[in-house]
């Protein structure tokens, strides 16, 4: 299988390397959207958040969370944004699994999209017919 991530980790392609342990490795971006932007990754090839068991996508925020206080202090940033891009239709172009860190700073131009018409309150009832819609399903996949 050829995945640029693997081979990262494998330590066969190059990267600059913040942080790994057994499971996780942490590399700077080679396109960094803004200063610092980071990658966490698990070791093991899993597609994305569909595909990897929780405690893998778990132990990927948990690295982020002691990742961020260094980043903080390295960058200046003045905030943070994590996400993982889960599918194409979620941007997902690197297929295997990754959260970013987008250290964020006062006016750098980057954020989410809304879609048009965004801003209308959900009634209670549409949201409890969705929730329970979730619910249920938590039940089938269990
Ligand atoms: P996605 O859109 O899949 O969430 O993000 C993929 C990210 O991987 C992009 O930000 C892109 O710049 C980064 N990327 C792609 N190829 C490489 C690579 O070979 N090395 C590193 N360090 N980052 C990569
Ligand atoms: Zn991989």
């Amino acid at each position: 299988m050829d995945c640029i991530f693997c081979e990262i980790a494998a330590g066969r392609a190059p990267a600059s390397i913040v942080y790994q342990d057994d499971e996780v490795m942490a590399f700077m971006d080679i396109i960094p959207v803004l200063p610092g932007h980071l990658l966490i990754i698990p070791k093991a090839h899993y597609r994305n958040v569909f595909d990897a068991p929780p405690e893998i996508t778990g132990k990927l925020m948990e690295t982020a969370a002691r990742l961020a206080p260094a980043l903080r202090q390295a960058t200046g940033c003045a905030g943070l944004n994590c996400h993982i891009a889960n599918e194409a239709a979620a941007g997902q172009e690197v297929w295997h699994l990754h959260l970013h860190l987008l250290p964020r700073y006062p006016g750098d131009g980057f954020g989410f999209r809304f879609p048009s018409g965004y801003g209308r309150r959900a009634s209670r009832p549409e949201l409890d017919e969705m929730a329970e819609r979730i619910r249920q399903a938590l039940h089938a996949l269990a």
